[in-house]
């Protein structure tokens, strides 16, 4: 191994470089090694994009890095179709998050496709993809992304992606659950296994990261375009609540601050999410995942952070208890799902979508938003740990969609591990009120849901205001954007035990401009119907 220590001045020099990368102010030693193996077996990804530049993502791992020393990784953006380099610079990858680095690279043109690759003593990265918005004033014609979420390892490979990679996607949106916390399902019950112990320290989240990093399809899809990130439970542990535990952790705050870091460090997040820095981890609210982003009038999408700041658990959070008075008595209409400043700051942005006259509004949370009756009578059987447990903070987001005149709203979410398309009520419990949204939920990339056919046709006939639910298939949704309509395409994998599975369209729907009520796209009809 051969390591050159930089002078001081150039290592000085570094320091906006850690700055910008959200690290602390570092003046610890750097190196330059030269690696025996390829030091970016996690990949690359690309995010959080601007209509100048974005975030580029990758982490080093090497038996040969000692944890104390920084090293030091140049980058590069390229033309999409040609060599010609059109950004570059030098990062440090500190020791302090994982060797991870974020760069975030302004000045480039807007709407535009750009690849990337990183350098480290002789090695190179594979080559991603990645672009940048429109100009937020500017009317694009088309835009297409996929929403995707829980992947649980063991419970399915990801050729959910392998399909999902050739879908000529503007972007991916990820809702949440990248991970799972468990120790693995013994191997008579997995399709494939890991060896980690269940999550509780950095080291372990990291460990975890890495290993479905490691995947060389997920790989794929980080390099194909950029991606939007949320998190859900899973990214810490099972169903917690901002501070509530339910899996008895004793020290859920130290669990939190581990996860959140481990979050930061493997997503291509902006140092400015950290909102007093890695040290600042330990405080209140300090890493801020919600945002939006314009994709020119045509489209809002604003990404929301609906695990952080929520409200205690309903009742002990029992799932699908029945819902008993004192349960009721419990949820004030004080209950938040958002945060009272995450709230008040997607009113503001609502209100200024609305004053740009932004064609649709895409409002992607973590978990199912319309009621959910899991049929056993109305208001007796539902989830605790949607917005159902939450249902004054999922009422007041109606009214704040309603009193903002957004145009097209559509909820996105995942959490439940089923497909489940909604048309979203004025007052969610009255399907006779006015349609005031739709909601594509689900499914999943990977994780299980051992419901069966006949209770989720149970469940579709106690729902009314739902068009589908199919709990049986994996997969992920693609949206097609433009200025008209709406279509919402449900991909699902034909055998998840494989990694080169087929992929097919469960069905499709559409929503046309100005008519938030949903409708099959006539070619599934009939797929529907046979299903
Ligand atoms: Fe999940
Ligand atoms: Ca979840």
């Amino acid at each position: 191994m051969h390591s050159a220590h930089l002078s001081r001045r150039e290592a000085l020099l570094q320091l906006t470089t850690v700055a910008l990368a959200g690290a602390a102010a570092y003046t610890g030693p750097v190196i330059a090694n030269t690696f025996a193996r390829n030091p970016f077996s996690l990949g690359v990804a690309s995010g959080s994009p601007a209509a100048d530049g974005f975030v580029l993502w990758t982490r080093v791992i090497d038996p040969d890095l000692d944890g104390k020393s920084a090293l030091r990784i140049d980058w590069e953006v390229l033309e999409s179709d040609s060599p010609r380099v059109v950004a570059k610079g030098k990062a440090l990858a500190m020791p302090g998050l994982a060797y991870a680095v974020h760069v975030e690279v302004t000045g480039l043109e807007s709407d535009r496709w750009y690849r990337y690759r990183f350098h480290a003593g002789g090695a190179v990265s594979e080559i991603g993809r990645t672009r940048t918005l429109p100009d937020p004033a500017s009317n694009p014609t088309r835009l297409r992304f996929a929403y995707a979420s829980c992947q649980r390892w063991e419970d399915g490979y990801y050729a959910a992606y392998r399909s999902m990679a050739t879908e000529e996607l503007d972007l991916v949106v990820f809702v949440g659950d990248y991970i799972y916390e468990y120790k693995s399902r013994p191997a008579r019950d997995a399709v494939r296994t890991h060896h980690l112990p269940e999550a509780q320290t950095l080291q372990d989240y990291r460990d975890r990261y890495a290993l479905y990093r490691s995947d060389r399809l997920l790989q794929k899809m980080h390099a194909t375009c950029p991606w939007l990130v949320t998190w859900d439970d899973h990214e810490v542990e099972n169903d917690y609540a901002s501070h509530y535990s339910i899996s008895g952790t004793l020290d859920l705050a130290a669990r939190r601050i581990a996860a959140y870091q481990a979050f930061y460090e493997h997503m291509p997040l902006r140092a400015s999410t950290l909102l007093a820095g890695l040290p600042g981890l330990r405080e209140e609210g300090a890493l801020r995942l919600y945002q939006a982003f314009d994709f020119g009038r045509l489209a809002r999408l604003y990404v929301l952070d609906d695990r952080q700041y929520r409200g205690a658990p309903l009742c002990g959070s029992k799932p699908e208890a029945p819902l008993t008075e004192v349960c009721q008595r419990e949820s004030t209409n004080e209950r938040t799902m958002l945060g009272r400043a995450q709230e008040k700051w997607l009113a503001q942005a609502m209100e200024g979508a609305s004053r740009a006259g932004t064609e649709w509004n895409f409002i992607f949370q973590q978990t199912g938003f319309t009621p959910r009756n899991y049929a056993r009578g109305a208001g007796k059987g539902f989830s605790r740990d949607g917005w159902d447990g939450y249902w004054p903070a999922r009422q007041r987001l109606i009214d704040t969609i309603v009193a903002s005149v957004i145009r097209n709203p559509v909820v996105i979410g995942g959490d439940i591990h089923r497909n489940w398309v909604a048309n979203v009520h004025r007052d969610p419990y009255d399907v006779t009120s006015t349609v005031i949204a739709s909601e594509f939920c689900g499914t999943s990339i990977s994780s299980r849901n051992r419901s069966s056919l006949d209770r989720e046709a149970r469940i579709r006939a106690a729902n009314p205001h739902c068009l589908l639910t199919n709990a049986e298939r994996r997969g992920y949704g693609v949206v097609e954007v433009t200025a008209k309509r709406t279509k919402v395409d449900l991909r699902v994998v034909e055998d998840i035990k494989r990694e080169d599975s087929s992929v097919s369209t469960l069905s499709s729907f559409v929503v046309e401009r100005d008519q938030p009520r949903i409708r099959e796209a006539e070619s599934s009809i009939d797929r529907i119907s046979r299903g």
